[in-house]
């Protein structure tokens, strides 16, 4: 699993913070970064997605075969 923060669209709320404390952080300008895409249980993080108010945490599965990737 990849986890992006779109940092022009965040406006450091740190409500994904909060929800997985492990997986994101603030950095010096108060926008939301990854530091470990699994640092905290899937469901945690999928709730940060969509807790977000401005919607810029996305979540990319993984491609399981090449199909995926069209
Ligand atoms: Fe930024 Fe969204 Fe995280 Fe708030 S919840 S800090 S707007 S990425």
């Amino acid at each position: 699993m990849k986890i992006t923060v779109d940092k022009e669209a965040c406006i450091g709320c740190g409500t994904c913070v909060a929800l997985a404390p492990n997986t994101f952080e603030l950095d010096a300008e108060g926008k939301s970064e990854v530091i470990n895409p699994n640092g905290d249980p899937e469901v945690d993080i999928k709730k940060a997605v969509e807790a977000c108010p401005v919607g810029a945490i996305k979540i990319e599965e993984e491609p399981a075969d090449s199909e995926a990737i069209k």
